[in-house]
C-alpha cells in the first residue's frame, strides 16, 4: 500500500509516511546464524544463567533416556530430544526449575562387536583391559559427536556435565542396585534354558530379541511307546489293542536339531486324545489335530481304536526315534501349554532348549543338561550331526529320521522366529548358567516383586494411556531377569564364588569395598589384582567350607545398567529429586528401559521411579515405509541441519503428532522451511519493521486508552496465549504448531496487520492512534518471542535481540516466563470489556459481508483497489448500535476510503444488513492513496487529504 516513488515531486511525500524499517533480516541463513548463536549461548553460561533465574522454585525433572553411544544421531533421536527439550524449557518458561541432564548408555555388544571388528585376529591375544580401552575410547568418540549434535539443535542441558554409563561413579551405582538385589535375596544363579545368540556368543534378554520371518524344517515325528504297549496304562482299553500292532506316538517340531536333546513327550492333560489304527501302527494323537495329521503323514483318520484324557500318558515311557533305549528313555509329561491349533497335540521337549521345556524338565526331574555349545556347535551325539552347528545339523538328523522310519511327514514353514537384535541372526534356546533376579522374591509386606511392580505400575501417568495395559502385561508373564552376559564390556557381576562348589559369598562389607573400588577407579579395576584383596584372607565358603575363590567375570546387562539411571542422576542434590516427573522415549522402551528403570526401582526402593510415562512414535517415510539405507529414504537431521537450519528440525518436531509414528521426508522438511519463512517474516518482522521509533516506556498506550482494534487484538492474543500454554501442558506441540500458523496468517496477517497498515504508515509518528497500534503489535511481538521460545529456540531469541529494549529486560527470551493476561491486556483488561468484545465478534462478522461486497464489485470493474470504494451500511437494532459505537473505525475495517452508516427499519434476512459499494467520492490524497472530498482544502499541502494535512503539521510542529 505504501505508494511508490514515482516522480522528484513526491518523493517528499513518501518521505513523511512511518514506511517499515528494520535491520531483522529477511532472509534467515540459519545454517550459519544458528552457530553464531550458540556461541552466544555459550559465552553467557545460558543453562546455568537459566538454573540461577529458577532456583527455589518447585521442580520439573524429565529424566533423560540414555541413547546408545555408536554412531551419529539419526532423525529418531532428533525428534525424541527435541521433544524434551520443548518439554523442558515450556516447564521452564511456565516457572519450574527443569535441570535436564543429558546420558549416554556405553556398555554393550554392538560397541564391543564394532571393536572386534576393527581389532580383527589382534583382539584375541589383548587382555580383558586392553579391550575395554578400545570400547571405551569408542564410545567416547560417538558421546562428544552426538553431543555435539544435539546442542547444535538448539538442545538445552547439561551438556558439560552429563551422565554416561561408563563413568566410574556411574558404575559403582550399577553395581550398589545389583547388591541391593544380591543382599536382599532377588539373585540367584541357575542353569535356565535363555535366549542364546550362537553369532554373539551370548545369552540375550527378551528385550533383545527381534521377530523376523524365518525358513524352518517341519517335521512329524514317530515315538515308539515302549511301556505297555497292550495299553494298559496308556488308556487304550482291554479291548483296544486287540490287533497287536505296535503304538507309537507323533510329535511336530520346527527345529529337527533338538531332537538329540529330546528327553520327553508332553501331552494336555485335559485334551482328549485317540488311538487311531493304520494298517501298520496305533499312532496315539490329540483328537482335534487328529484329521490334519492323518493327512500330513498319509494314513486315515477313521479308525479310532480309543479315546482317553492326555493325563492318562503320563510316566509312560517311548524310544527316541534314533538314539538306543540305553541312552535315552523318553518320558510322556504333562503340559498345559501343549496347545491344540496346530501339530499333532503332543510335543517333544528339550529341557535345554526351551524355556517352558526347561521348567517341564526341572518339574519332572529330567536330565537338564545341554549339548550344544556356545558357538552352536552339537557335541556328543551321533557321527551324523555331531560337531555341526544346529541350523546345519537339521538336514542331516531329518536324513537319520529316515534312514530309522521315523520321519512320518515333512515340509518347509515361514514363520515369525526369534533374531537377536545385534547381528540379526536366528538365536536358539539354550540351556545355561546364568544371574537371575526372581520375579516371584517376596518384598517387604510379603508382595513379590511382580505384584509390587504391577501396583506401581497402576500408579503412573502413561500416555498414551495404553501404554499401562502394554507394560503391565510385559510385567505380568515376563520371566525371571536373565542379567548375566558372557562379554567384556560393561560392568561385572562383581561377586566372589567359591572355587570348588561355586556358591557365591553373600558379605555386604566386601561388597562395600568393592563398590568403592569401582568409585574411584571403575569397573575397569574388577578386571586387576586389586579386586583379589578386596576379600578377606580367612574367607570360608558357607556351603562347602571351601577356601580358595574365584571372581564373576560375566557382566551385567546392558538394561540393568541404563535401568538403574534414577539412582545414579535423581535425589542427589535438590533440584533433581527422585523419583523423575517424566520419562519419553520412543514404544520399544516399554520392554527396554521403562521396563528395567521399573524393575531396578522397585525392587531396590519399592517404587516407580517415574510419576509420568510418555512415548512418541517412529519416524517413517511419506509412504508410511521405516527409513533404511536400501530405500534411500532417510532424513539425516545433520544434513536438513546443514542445509535449512537445526529450527527447521525443531519446528518439523512442533508440526508431527508424536505419539503416532511421524512421517518425515526432504519434501516435508522444505514445507516446513516455508511456513518457517511465513513466521519469520509476515509476523516477526512486520512486527519488528514497525517498532523502530517505539520505545515501550516513553511510547506505550495504556490499555483502557488504546483503539478499540488494538484492545481486540490483544485479548485476541491472550486466549492464543492461553490455548498455547495449555498444549504445552499436554505437550500437545502439533496444535501449537497448527495454531499459531493460523494465527499468522489469518487472524494477524490478513485481518489485523493489515487494517493497521494505514495507520501506522500515515499517522503522525509520536500520535495516540500509531503508538496503540505499536503498543498492541509490540506486545504481541513480544508475546509470541516468548510463548515460541520453547520451540523455535533460535528465531524467538534472535527477535528478542531486536525488539525494543525495556528496563530490566532479560539478556536471552530463555530468561524469561511465558506471557500471561496481566502482562498482555494490564489490569484494566480482566474481563471488564465484555461488551467491547461482542462488539467484535460482530464487526468482524460485518466484515466478511463487506469484504463479500467489494470483490463484487471489483469483479464488475466499479471499483479496483479497495480505497477507491465508499460502502453505505444499512443495519437494524442491535447491530446498527454496535455499528454505531464503532463508525469511525468502519472504514478502516475494510480497508475503503469512506463508510457510510444507516439504521434499517427491521431486519431484512442474514444479518439483517444490506451493503452498498460505489465509488468513492472526492480525490485520491498523494499521501495515503485515500479519497477524500477535502482533498486541495488545505494550501500548506494541497494534494493531500485533511487527516494527512493533519499528520502534516502534526509533524511539523
Ligand atoms: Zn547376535
Ligand atoms: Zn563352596
Ligand atoms: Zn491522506
Amino acid at each position: 500500500m505504501p505508494p511508490e516513488p514515482e516522480a522528484e515531486a513526491k518523493l517528499d511525500l513518501k518521505s513523511t509516511l512511518n514506511l517499515p524499517k528494520t535491520d531483522f533480516p529477511m532472509k534467515a541463513n540459519l545454517p550459519k546464524n544458528e552457530p553464531v548463536l550458540l556461541e552466544r549461548w555459550a559465552g553467557m553460561g545460558i543453562y546455568d544463567r537459566i538454573r540461577e533465574a529458577r532456583k527455589g522454585q518447585a521442580t520439573y525433572v524429565l529424566h533423560d533416556g540414555p541413547p546408545y553411544a555408536n554412531g551419529p544421531i539419526h532423525l529418531g533421536h532428533a525428534l525424541n530430544k527435541c521433544l524434551k527439550d520443548f518439554i523442558v524449557k515450556s516447564k521452564t518458561m511456565a516457572g519450574f526449575d527443569s535441570p535436564y541432564v543429558p546420558g549416554w548408555d556405553c556398555h554393550g555388544l554392538p560397541i564391543e562387536i564394532k571393536v572386534d571388528q576393527m581389532l580383527g585376529g589382534k583382539k584375541l591375544q589383548m587382555q580383558p583391559l586392553a579391550v575395554r580401552n578400545a570400547c571405551r575410547e569408542y564410545a567416547a568418540k560417538f558421546l562428544e559427536l552426538q553431543s555435539v549434535q544435539f546442542q547444535r539443535l538448539g538442545i538445552f542441558g547439561q551438556f558439560d556435565h552429563p551422565y554416561s554409563t561408563m563413568t566410574p561413579e556411574y558404575e559403582s551405582v550399577i553395581l550398589e542396585t545389583f547388591y541391593k538385589f544380591f543382599e536382599n535375596d532377588f539373585v540367584y544363579k541357575g542353569l535356565r534354558s535363555t535366549y542364546w545368540c550362537i553369532h554373539d556368543e551370548t545369552a540375550l534378554a527378551e528385550a533383545e530379541v527381534e521377530y523376523e520371518d524365518h525358513v524352518s524344517p517341519t517335521v512329524w515325528v514317530k515315538y515308539a511307546l515302549q511301556s505297555d504297549p497292550a495299553g494298559i496304562h496308556s488308556g487304550l482299553g482291554e479291548a483296544a489293542n486287540k490287533s497287536g500292532k505296535p503304538v507309537a506316538t507323533i510329535i511336530w517340531t520346527t527345529t529337527p536339531w533338538t531332537l538329540p536333546a529330546s528327553m520327553a513327550v508332553a501331552l494336555h492333560p485335559d485334551e482328549e486324545y485317540v488311538g487311531i489304527e493304520t494298517e501298520q501302527d496305533i499312532f496315539i494323537i490329540a483328537e482335534r489335530l487328529s484329521r490334519a495329521t492323518a493327512e500330513k503323514c498319509g494314513f486315515s483318520a477313521e479308525n479310532v481304536v480309543a479315546r482317553f484324557p492326555g493325563r492318562a500318558v503320563e510316566g509312560s515311557r517311548f524310544h527316541h526315534p534314533f538314539l538306543p533305549w540305553e541312552e535315552r528313555k523318553i518320558v510322556g509329561v504333562l503340559a498345559d501349554y501343549v496347545t491344540m491349533d496346530t501339530g499333532t497335540g503332543v510335543v517333544h521337549t528339550a529341557p535345554a532348549h526351551g524355556a517352558d521345556d526347561f521348567n517341564t524338565g526341572v518339574k519332572y526331574k529330567i536330565d537338564l543338561t545341554c549339548n550344544v555349545d556356545a558357538a552352536g556347535v552339537l557335541r556328543n551325539g551321533l557321527p551324523e550331526y555331531d560337531g555341526l552347528k544346529v541350523f546345519a545339523a537339521n538336514h542331516p538328523i531329518v536324513e537319520l529320521l529316515k534312514t530309522r522310519g521315523a520321519l512320518l511327514h515333512e515340509e518347509k514353514i515361514q514363520h515369525s522366529y526369534p533374531h537377536c537384535w545385534r547381528c540379526h541372526n536366528p538365536i536358539i534356546f539354550r540351556a545355561t548358567e546364568q544371574w537371575f533376579i526372581r520375579m516371584e522374591t517376596p518384598m517387604d509386606g510379603g508382595k513379590t516383586l511382580r505384584t509390587r511392580t504391577l501396583e506401581e505400575i497402576k500408579k503412573v501417568k502413561w500416555d498414551p494411556a495404553w501404554g499401562e495395559d502394554r507394560i503391565a502385561n510385559m510385567i505380568a508373564t515376563r520371566p525371571d531377569w536373565c542379567i548375566s552376559r558372557q562379554r567384556i564390556w560393561g560392568t561385572p557381576i562383581a561377586v566372589f564364588l567359591c572355587a570348588s562348589c561355586g556358591d557365591s559369598v553373600k558379605n555386604p562389607a566386601v561388597n562395600r569395598r568393592v563398590a568403592k573400588l569401582f568409585a574411584e577407579k571403575g569397573a575397569d579395576a574388577w578386571y586387576t589384582p586389586e579386586a583379589d584383596t578386596l576379600l578377606p584372607a580367612d574367607t570360608k565358603c558357607g556351603k562347602c567350607g571351601g577356601l580358595s575363590f574365584k571372581k564373576e567375570m560375566d557382566i551385567i546387562d546392558v538394561w540393568f545398567e541404563s535401568g538403574s539411571s534414577h539412582a545414579a542422576v535423581l535425589g542427589h542434590v535438590a533440584n533433581l529429586p527422585w523419583p523423575a516427573d517424566l520419562y519419553l522415549e520412543g514404544g520399544d522402551q516399554y520392554r527396554g528401559w521403562f521396563h528395567s528403570s521399573l524393575l531396578c526401582a522397585v525392587g531396590t526402593r519399592d517404587a516407580a521411579p517415574y510419576r509420568g510415562v510418555a512415548t512418541n512414535g517412529w519416524t517413517l517415510d511419506e509412504q508410511g515405509r521405516a527409513m533404511s539405507k536400501s530405500l534411500g529414504n532417510g532424513v539425516e537431521p545433520v544434513e536438513i541441519t546443514e542445509k535449512l537450519g537445526g529450527e527447521i528440525v525443531r519446528l518439523w518436531v512442533a508440526s508431527v503428532d508424536f505419539r503416532n509414528d511421524v512421517a518425515c521426508s526432504d519434501n516435508l522438511m522444505q514445507r516446513v522451511a516455508e511456513n518457517y519463512r511465513k513466521l519469520r517474516n509476515t509476523l516477526f518482522r512486520y512486527i519488528l519493521s514497525n517498532l523502530g521509533d517505539f520505545v515501550p516506556s516513553r511510547d506505550a498506550v495504556p490499555y483502557s486508552e488504546m483503539h478499540s482494534i488494538d484492545r481486540h487484538a490483544l485479548r485476541q492474543m491472550t486466549a492464543v496465549a492461553a490455548e498455547i500454554t495449555g498444549w504445552y501442558d499436554e505437550f500437545a506441540f502439533h496444535k501449537i504448531y497448527q495454531r499459531i500458523m493460523q494465527y499468522c496468517a489469518v487472524d494477524l496477517s490478513a485481518v489485523y496487520f493489515d487494517i493497521l497498515k494505514d495507520r501506522l504508515y500515515t499517522s503522525a509518528p509520536r500520535s495516540q492512534a500509531r503508538r496503540s497500534a505499536q503498543t498492541a503489535i509490540w506486545k504481541i511481538g513480544e508475546g509470541l518471542a516468548r510463548l515460541l521460545a520453547p520451540i523455535m529456540t533460535f528465531t524467538c531469541d534472535e527477535v528478542w535481540q531486536y525488539l525494543p529494549a525495556t528496563a530490566g529486560q532479560a539478556e536471552s527470551v530463555h530468561l524469561t516466563s511465558f506471557p500471561n493476561a496481566s502482562e498482555l491486556l494490564g489490569s484494566a483488561g480482566k474481563g471488564e470489556d465484555k461488551a467491547e468484545q461482542d462488539d467484535w465478534a460482530a464487526l468482524l462478522q460485518v466484515r466478511e459481508e463487506v469484504l463479500k461486497a467489494l470483490e463484487v464489485e471489483r469483479t464488475n470493474k466499479v471499483i479496483g483497489g479497495g480505497l477507491e470504494a465508499q460502502v453505505k451500511l444499512s443495519a437494524p437494532d442491535p447491530l446498527y448500535s454496535v455499528l454505531q459505537r464503532h463508525e469511525g473505525d468502519l472504514r478502516y475495517l475494510w480497508i475503503v476510503s469512506a463508510t457510510r452508516l444507516e439504521k434499517a427499519a427491521s431486519p431484512n434476512g442474514g444479518t439483517g444488513i444490506t451493503v452498498q459499494v460505489s465509488k468513492a467520492d472526492g480525490l485520491k490524497c498523494e499521501r495515503c492513496w485515500n479519497y477524500s472530498t477535502h482533498v486541495g482544502e488545505d494550501s500548506a499541502y494541497p494534494t493531500v487529504c485533511e487527516r494527512c494535512s493533519a499528520a502534516l503539521k502534526e509533524m511539523k510542529s
